[in-house]
């Protein structure tokens, strides 16, 4: 197998034959040694009977199906996995990244790059409010990040076998592939593109989502939060001492007690420090919660090319 195309779905009916048609030419060239992963990431519509459609027309696809939702990072680490291509190619399954691209990113590939990925120099489609939260999230994740991330850049990319298997060797199960993919080195290279918008349906990632997913990719990349609750711990103590030296001050001058403004900053000030602490703090031992039990990231109920689901083979 020389190529194999992996795609999360996720409530996807209306777009997967528009998507498999697109891809069945774009993929030409490879035609006889690729394969077209489609995971049904626990859709509550028709996209698994869609992906079952689709197989009847384009014999090369394989349909995945995860027992219940688990999110875009783990569907899509579901699908590669299950891939078994020298070269891999991700995309989403809404066609706003185009999947002609992939002539161009072969052809970087041959150039030696390991993974090429796709850099959005344009957004089309998308309201203002998601490409200010995008941008913003991609500069502060950078800023934090103990590792370049490259800007502007989804997980839309061709990556070849020996980088996608350092990244499937990373048992994390907070996944923030395209962070893993910067942090296991290999030679990358990006291409511009504009994104255009979504075709059908409509985006699985509402505010709620992506906040989570810059949690956890921030979390997953940077210990800077971390630091950043030891500083603020400084600055309180910093800022305690002064408080003290003022009050000695004014009990011995003015032989009154301070104010209520002064207890009131000081409470205001420490209990938020506090908080901020706390919550930080919360993140990441939650986080090691869930790496520390373990569990399989994800269980697949259903495969069109007829393995053992993944539970069967845990339990075997
Ligand atoms: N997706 C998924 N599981 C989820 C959410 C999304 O498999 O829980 C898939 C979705 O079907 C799509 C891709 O992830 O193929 C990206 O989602 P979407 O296009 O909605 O995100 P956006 O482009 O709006 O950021
Ligand atoms: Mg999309």
């Amino acid at each position: 197998m020389y190529l194999s195309v992996v795609i999360p779905c996720m409530n996807e009916e209306e777009s997967i034959p528009g998507l498999v048609e697109r891809l069945a030419q774009a993929i030409k060239p490879w035609k006889d040694q690729a394969e077209i992963i489609l995971v049904d990431d626990g859709s509550t519509d028709a996209t698994w009977k869609a992906i079952e459609a689709a197989k009847l027309i384009c014999p090369q696809l394989v349909g995945v199906r995860l027992s219940a939702n688990r999110g875009h990072q783990i569907a899509l680490t579901a699908g590669l996995e299950a891939s078994q291509g020298d070269r891999i190619f991700m995309l989403d399954a809404d066609l706003q990244d185009p999947p002609e691209l992939l002539t161009d990113m072969m052809f970087m590939m041959d150039r030696g790059f390991d993974v090429v990925y796709g850099r959005r120099s344009e957004r089309r489609g998308e309201t203002m409010f998601k490409k200010a939260t995008a941008h913003l999230f991609y500069r502060f994740l950078n800023a934090m990040s103990d590792v370049p991330i490259p800007q502007d850049t989804g997980d839309f990319r061709l990556v070849n076998r020996r980088s996608l298997d350092a990244v499937l060797a990373m048992p994390e199960k907070a996944r923030f592939i395209r962070g893993m993919f910067a942090w296991a080195g290999f030679k990358q290279v990006g291409i511009e593109y504009i994104r255009s918008p979504r075709e059908l349906g409509e985006t699985k990632y509402p505010f709620r989502a992506m906040l989570r997913f810059a949690i956890d990719a921030m979390t997953a990349f940077s210990t800077k939060p971390l630091k950043l609750a030891t500083r603020l711990s400084f600055i309180s103590l910093f800022m305690a001492a002064l408080m003290a030296v003022y009050v000695i001050y004014s009990l011995v001058v003015y032989q009154t007690a301070p104010g209520w403004a002064s207890v009131v900053l000081a409470v205001s000030f420490f209990s938020g420090a506090q908080l901020l602490t706390l919550g930080i703090l919360g993140e990441y031992i939650g986080r090691l919660y869930v790496e520390a039990k373990n569990r399989p990231m994800y269980f697949v109920s259903e495969d069109t090319r007829d393995v053992a689901p993944v539970s069967r083979r845990l339990r075997a």
